[in-house]
């Protein structure tokens, strides 16, 4: 797996896109909009120089990293690829549409694999001709920080494309865990009444975010459910959230709450925006307001 493309270079895609890069392979990195190449680009060299500056690389290999980067606003540009992995919003229609033109594009051999955190891996396999080929690939946040990679079985998948997306995800540094596809897999399905029971709380004038936060770590959890749907982006959450909803045909434990919408509707959708349930400074990782 020499040659890969990534789909979507916000903040799964970028991530993705540099373990690949500084794990030996070729990665073209494809996006609709020109300024999430851009700023991909900028935050991708950023961590380039801070693994250099930590030791972790050295400056030539940085600059080898760096140099196997492509940038691209034409699919076609994947056509190479031995494995495509999609980290595109999270919307069935869209990721289908995706898939039915990746499948038309790229080599017949190809590995399509998908980022999603909740949909199903079958039905974006049904897009395309090669549903034998498609499995999901799901990375967290930070993708470059975080060991764990769920490997998705669809329905459709061969045995041969789980094995040669866990050995990828193994090459990567990354400790694969082989998944059914239901909806949210494990971590998401596990994750939601994390969310949600916080939300409810907050919703109920129970507890404010920063109380239900501080308590949450004292737990020895690293961060609490609003700092974290910080991180993750309140958009991002609020659609795996309407997901999981409806593909358990409503099931009330699964119920979304308002607040995450109505905070999606003011435009507070976490880091990526500077403001969510806290406010940052200017850029990407900056420190809680
Ligand atoms: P994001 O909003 O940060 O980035 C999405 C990117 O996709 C944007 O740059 C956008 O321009 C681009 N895009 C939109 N339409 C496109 C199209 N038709 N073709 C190509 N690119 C397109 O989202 P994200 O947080 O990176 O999430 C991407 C995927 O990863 C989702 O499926 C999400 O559920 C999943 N995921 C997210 C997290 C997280 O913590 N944010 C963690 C694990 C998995």
């Amino acid at each position: 797996m020499e040659r890969v493309g990534v789909v979507g270079a916000g903040t799964m895609g970028r991530g993705i896109a540099y373990v690949a890069i500084t794990h030996g392979a070729e990665v073209v990195l494809y996006d609709v909009a020109a300024e999430a190449l851009t700023s991909a680009r900028t935050q991708i060299e950023g961590w380039l120089r801070e693994a250099v500056a930590k030791g972790r690389l050295e400056a030539a290999e940085g600059q080898e990293a760096l140099r196997r980067l492509r940038l691209s606003g034409r699919l076609e540009d994947l056509a190479a690829a031995e494995v495509v992995i999609e980290a595109a919003p999270e919307d069935l229609a869209l990721k289908q549409d995706l898939f039915r033109r990746l499948d038309q594009c790229c080599v017949p051999t190809a590995l399509l694999a998908s980022n999603t955190s909740s949909l199903s891996i079958t039905a974006l396999g049904a897009a395309t001709r090669r549903p034998e080929r498609v499995a999901g690939m799901h990375f967290f946040n930070p993708a470059p920080v975080m060991r764990l990679v769920e490997v998705v079985r669809g329905l459709a998948t061969a045995e041969e494309t789980v094995r040669a997306l866990v050995d990828l995800a193994r090459r990567w540094g990354k400790t694969p865990v082989v998944v059914k596809d239901t909806p949210g897999f494990i971590v998401n399905r596990v994750a939601r009444p994390f969310y949600l029971e916080a939300l409810r709380l907050v919703g109920e004038g129970v507890a404010d975010p920063p109380t239900i936060d501080r308590l949450v770590r004292a737990l020895g959890f690293r961060m609490g459910p609003f700092e974290l749907m910080d991180l993750i982006g309140l958009d991002v959450n609020l659609a795996v959230s309407e997901s999981v909803y409806r593909a358990f045909f409503e099931d009330p434990r699964f119920r979304p709450h308002p607040l995450q919408r109505l905070m999606v509707q003011a435009g507070r959708l976490g880091r990526k925006a500077g403001q969510g349930w806290y406010r940052y400074a200017e850029g990407p990782g900056a420190e809680r307001g």
